[in-house]
């Protein structure tokens, strides 16, 4: 017998038709013998539709009243499970967050403090099924709170944690995590494993199915994740820390997946006096702009001489990044601001170039045999990432994963 926590995305409860699929899922895994807890995300698109409700009735919404509002999705997915459970016979009960209780501080964006297991742990012996609405929690005060977008997983994940679960099962509507995204190379493969770490960087750098705070809570936990999708059968990614993969029989990856992220702004300062404080000039006022730079390359020609430095944004960071920049014109001293948006990061990940020297330089060899300039790189131990011209994201993404062999050459896998 295994404890399972089941997670089931928004695409997954829309509707009663596939509630009743999802109701269908969780009998299956409960009649097979195993313990089972369920969280379950709005109907898709219903959190977006609170949430204008909220804009629309003030632009300066109160984020306590937010939670009450945007709340209410998943308090309607849980009781409506519950509903379709027990109409096939199961033993099965919703409990909304403030009656486990799940606490929180904060509104609109709550963090997790406690779980208390106590209630759970009653259903589990008494061989019921709690549905449990996610993203929700409560403060102290008990207020009603939410933990920001695509909060559900890390509900899941947090709940696993607290029950102890063997596993955490989250139903999404991808039936799991690719070696790039599909729609780029058709010959994308499916991950029978990956590590949280990997997880962590394929996400950060856009590949998104698990919210990156939930698999973050994940990794420091130790809980096992397994991606799957509700609309079909077939066997889906498995989550797990670096030290399981043997336990799995799995040989440690070179490259992983490859990654792209076209939300990058790339700034360039030229004519920068080569001199002590110059680079803290520039970053000191970001940093108080709250701005994330990503990746930075500084190039100085001989001591003494102008330099030029070149560092990415967030896209939706780069009005503000130019304006502090330009207010603090004087103290940092340089000749023109520059930017782009027209880049792309690119990045390759995998656990096993830890050990394994000249990855980086296939990267750069593939991309200089097709012309592709690069702009920047960043690296870390698991990570090497390039910025290019975004005209060529899909050439660049197929031209790796080719040459780190991750193409499906049609065996099974
Ligand atoms: N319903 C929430 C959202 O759309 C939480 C979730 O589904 O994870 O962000
Ligand atoms: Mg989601």
């Amino acid at each position: 017998m295994a404890r399972i926590v089941m997670k089931f995305g928004g695409t997954s409860m829309a509707g009663i038709e596939r509630i009743r699929h999802v109701a269908g899922l969780v009998k299956r895994e409960a009649e097979s013998g195993n313990q089972v807890a369920v969280v379950v995300s709005a109907m898709a698109g219903e959190t977006d539709r609170l949430i204008q409700f909220c804009r629309e009735a003030s632009s300066l919404y109160d984020p306590r009243e937010y939670d009450v509002v945007v709340a209410s999705g998943e308090q309607v997915t849980s009781g409506l499970l519950a509903i379709t459970l027990q109409g096939m016979g199961l033993n099965a009960k919703s409990y909304m967050g403030w009656q486990l209780p799940i606490r929180t501080s904060g509104h609109a964006a709550a963090l997790i403090e406690t779980i208390d297991a106590g209630v759970l742990e009653r259903v589990f012996d008494e061989g019921g099924i709690a549905v449990i609405p996610g993203f929700q929690g409560v403060t102290d005060e008990g207020d009603v709170t939410t933990l920001g977008r695509g909060g559900s997983d890390t509900s899941a994940v947090a709940l696993a944690a607290a029950v102890k679960a063997d596993r955490c099962d989250i139903y999404t509507d991808v039936d799991g995590v690719y070696t790039t995204d599909p729609r780029i190379v058709p010959r994308a493969r499916k991950l029978p494993i990956i590590t949280f770490e990997e997880m962590l960087e394929l996400a950060s750098v856009g590949a998104k199915v698990l919210q990156t705070r939930s698999v973050g809570l994940a990794m420091r936990e130790r809980m096992p994740i397994k991606v799957l999708s509700s609309f079909d059968d077939r066997p889906g990614t498995m989550v797990v820390g670096d030290e399981e993969l043997e336990r799995y029989g799995m040989e440690r990856q070179l490259v992983t997946g490859i990654a792209y992220d076209k939300n990058e702004a790339r700034i360039t300062l030229t004519g920068l006096p080569d001199r002590p404080g110059t680079v803290a000039a520039i970053f000191s006022p970001l940093a108080e702009a709250n701005v994330n730079v990503d990746m930075i390359v500084q190039n100085v020609k001989r001591a003494g001489e102008k330099s030029d430095l070149t560092f990415t944004v967030p896209t939706a960071s780069l009005a503000h990044s130019v304006e502090a920049l330009q207010k603090a014109r004087e103290a940092i001293g340089f000749d023109e601001i520059v930017t782009d948006t027209n880049v792309v990061k690119v990045s390759a990940v995998g656990v096993g170039m830890r050990s394994n020297a000249g990855i980086a330089a296939q990267m750069f060899q593939a991309l200089a045999d097709r012309g592709i300039n690069i702009i920047a790189i960043t690296t870390s131990e698991i990570k090497v990432s390039v910025l290019i011209p975004e005209e060529y994201t899909e050439l660049a993404v197929r031209v790796l994963h080719t040459s780190y062999g991750l193409d499906d050459t049609g065996a099974a896998g």
